[in-house]
């Protein structure tokens, strides 16, 4: 059996060149776009996809042109947060069109496309060892999905990113050396331990985190206005990174993603929610600025 050290190239799969391709072919759709920026954390379930809505609303309303790209493949829940579940999948200019929002926000899901509780099949053609392919085939996926959406011109691409630190850290690389991270965490060890995990093995491959958003900081008691705690205070220390803003839990902001943000809705937003848009823009400015 050879082992990888004997194989010169790419052992004559042409897959250099297939990687080659679809690297430029995205980077060719994303052209228009000013920033992309990844909303990650490394742990599950502490509030990316709720974050990454809520910030796409607080950038819109201030008159951003944003879209939403849910990278989680396997847990896509930004159609259903954004009302676009069924939503028709149209040809635009150069690729499919975005599908859209009427207030304009736009979002790319496969939970669009995904009737009822199907999941995204990443057959291969390796019979009975698909476990072999799948990570390969599914960032592979995303990345056709990103050539082949007509994105046009946006201030700000979203992107929402499935958990796990090396999941994290191949999300950035594969996405290119354009993306900005933003990293999501919870006043709880446990989060900020899997959260400095994910910061590491970023800050090795040099990409560029932006900061930090603070979720679930208290429970926001909408009727007093005022934040009550949710989680005993954490021993370990805050992450090393700068903080753009502390969201609470906001069961108001649950209810408008599990109803698909409707229209209509007015969000006074949660405390916090303005301040991390705030710093998040000038944050991006200054990257900007520095690249
Ligand atoms: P992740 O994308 O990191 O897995 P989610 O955004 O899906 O996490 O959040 C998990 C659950 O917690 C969701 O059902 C969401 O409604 C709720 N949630 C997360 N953050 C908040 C928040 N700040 N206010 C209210 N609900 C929240």
């Amino acid at each position: 059996m050879k082992t990888y050290f004997d194989v010169q190239g790419d052992g004559g799969s042409g897959i250099v060149a297939q990687v080659t391709a679809q690297r430029e072919a995205m980077t060719a759709a994303l052209a228009g776009v000013r920033h992309v920026v990844l909303i990650g954390s490394g742990k599950g379930g502490v509030g990316k996809s709720t974050a990454t809505m809520a910030l796409g609303q607080s950038l819109r309303r201030r008159g951003k042109t944003v879209a939403i790209l849910d990278a989680d493949l396997n847990g896509p829940c930004q159609a259903q947060m954004a009302g676009l579940e069924g939503a028709p999948w149209v040809p635009g200019l150069r690729g499919l069109a975005i599908p859209r929002r009427r207030d304009g926000l736009g979002v790319v899901s496969c939970g669009s496309f995904l009737e009822g509780a199907a999941s995204l099949e990443l057959p291969s053609v390796a019979q009975g060892d698909e476990h072999v392919w799948r990570a390969t085939r599914e960032l592979t996926t995303l990345g056709q999905l990103v050539a082949s959406i007509d994105w046009g011109s946006l201030d700000v691409l979203l992107v929402d990113l499935p958990p796990g630190t090396e999941s994290t850290r191949q999300h950035a690389a594969f996405l290119g050396p354009r993306v900005v991270l933003v990293l999501l965490t919870i006043p709880t060890d446990v989060a900020r331990g899997v959260v400095a995990r994910s910061l590491a093995a970023l800050r090795r491959d040099r990409a560029v985190v932006l900061g930090q958003i603070e979720n679930m900081a208290g429970y926001y008691h909408r009727a007093e206005e005022r934040i009550l705690p949710l989680f005993p205070p954490p021993r370990r220390g805050e992450l090393e990174l700068p903080l753009l803003g502390r969201i609470p839990f906001d069961p108001e902001l649950a209810r408008l993603c599990d109803a698909g943000w409707p229209s209509d809705a007015e969000l006074s937003p949660p405390p916090g929610l303005e301040e991390a848009t705030d710093n998040l823009l000038q944050a991006l400015a200054a990257a900007e600025i520095t690249a």
